[in-house]
């Protein structure tokens, strides 16, 4: 269970599943859209609930996924794949994350030359191990 929302309010969600620990992605379109890297963690497509979406904004970067964000303040808030049963929720815009601390970096071989990556976590390249 948490809950979430935008910097303005204009999205409010809450998530009703246990959450497991969030991962970095470091693919250029996750940090060209979030300013840095996309630090998210999955979650089921029917345990978001939304309180407030009048901000909601979902836009397709690609063929097969979308990205929402708030249109009144610009937060990144969800990444989610047409297939699949998930949509990945950004920490920043958690309330309170709990116990839950990040477990790997995804999408390497695509990170930014800008920054090192130096807390011994696993790195993948792409999505899978
Ligand atoms: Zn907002
Ligand atoms: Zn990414």
């Amino acid at each position: 269970m948490a809950s979430g929302g935008c910097l303005c309010g204009a999205v409010r969600f809450r998530v009703e599943a246990e959450l497991r620990d969030p991962i970095a992605c470091h693919c250029k379109q996750c940090r060209q859209q979030s300013g840095h890297f996309f630090s998210a963690v999955p979650a089921p497509k029917t345990a978001l609930h939304f309180e407030r979406d009048d901000g909601l904004r979902w836009y397709r970067h690609t063929d097969t996924a979308m990205r929402g964000f708030c249109g009144e303040c610009g937060s990144s808030l969800f990444w989610r794949g047409d297939e699949g049963p998930g949509v990945m929720v950004a920490m920043g815009a958690l309330d309170d994350t709990g116990d839950m601390k990040l477990c790997g970096h995804y999408w390497v071989d695509f990170m930014g030359d800008y920054y090192d990556i130096d807390d011994g976590l696993p790195h993948h390249e792409g999505l899978t191990t």
